[in-house]
């Protein structure tokens, strides 16, 4: 009897060894009782091109793409954009339709699908985004959307942080959604905030940000996008300020491979259960 050749999936990446996306993957298909093949494929630095091409001429069906090469992924996919690939102007999911590359941007669902998880999707709040960099890119439109009242960006270098406010603003009025976007450096954020959102990188480093006091109200909920074994620098500084609404962003990136699935497969899957596998395997030494 004839076996069936599973579809063929892969993250895309250098470097690459590090990944859970397989995990992830694996765990969902399983849920939706879909069999297939998931790979983590590092390209070489100069021969991202050449590797997208490959896997889809050999039958491949889906890519997610990860650091360093989010932005070429954006030029590759281009002429078939999503919105949110399109605001963040980086790609992390890529697949073909009717013989043509289409990509987008799943990192921002993938946060919101965390934070409604979290009970913390409440129109009228006031967030602020910490950082200017990819990751925030990748979120100001669904947290536009997802109907706040207020969106502060505050980065370390204040002019990328008014850069992006500014895309906000344009995105917020070409929605016609009336979220206030404004910006500031790390020292200078004016008020407190029903949301903060880490999003710099400074925790991969171990390091806290120089960040003033009065930012955390007690009923406010840190997020953090890294995530690790062990509470990051800033989830240890939001705790240490009376914050007890703390998540990191395992979530999140469960949340983004739950977008992409969705996107190449057309089934939503429960991210819950694999965010616990997955928090067991972190803990597992
Ligand atoms: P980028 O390199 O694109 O941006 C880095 C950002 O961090 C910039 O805003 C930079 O500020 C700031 N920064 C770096 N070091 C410091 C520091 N010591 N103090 C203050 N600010 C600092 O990185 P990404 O945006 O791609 O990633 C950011 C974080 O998000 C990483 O921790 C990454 O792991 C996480 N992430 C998590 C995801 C998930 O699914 N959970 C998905 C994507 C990212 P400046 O502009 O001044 O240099």
């Amino acid at each position: 009897m004839a076996t069936l050749t599973p579809s063929r999936y892969a993250v895309v990446g250098h470097p690459i060894a590090h990944s859970l996306s397989p995990l992830i993957h694996q765990q969902f298909a399983k849920q939706a009782g879909i069999h297939l093949q998931y790979d983590k494929i590092c390209a070489p630095l100069d021969g991202f091109t050449h590797t997208v091409t490959d896997f889809f001429a050999q039958g491949g069906k889906g890519l997610n793409i990860t650091v360093p090469f989010k932005e070429q992924a954006y030029d590759l996919a281009r002429e078939h954009l999503g919105d949110n690939g399109r605001c963040a102007t980086a790609i992390n999911t890529l697949w073909m339709h009717n013989g043509q590359l289409h990509g987008d941007n799943t990192d921002g669902a993938g946060l919101l699908l965390d934070l409604k998880r979290l009970g913390h999707v409440n129109p009228g709040q006031r967030i602020l985004l910490l950082g200017a960099g990819g990751a925030a890119k990748g979120v100001v439109l669904p947290l536009i959307n997802s109907g706040c009242a207020q969106l502060h960006i505050a980065n370390r270098n204040p002019e990328r942080a008014k850069q992006l406010a500014t895309h906000g603003s344009n995105l917020a009025l070409s929605y016609g959604l009336d979220t206030q976007l404004s910006s500031s450096g790390l020292d200078a954020i004016p008020g407190s905030w029903d949301l903060i959102i880490n999003a710099t990188s400074a925790s991969l480093a171990g390091q806290s940000l120089a960040l003033p006091h009065h930012l955390f109200s007690p009923q406010a909920l840190a997020y953090d996008m890294m995530y690790g074994a062990q509470p990051t620098p800033f989830i240890q500084q939001a705790q240490a300020a009376g914050v007890t609404k703390l998540a990191d962003g395992l979530g999140m990136l469960v949340g983004q491979a739950a977008a992409s699935f969705s996107i190449w497969h057309g089934v939503h899957v429960n991210t819950e259960p694999v965010i616990s596998a997955l928090r067991q395997h972190l803990l597992t030494p």
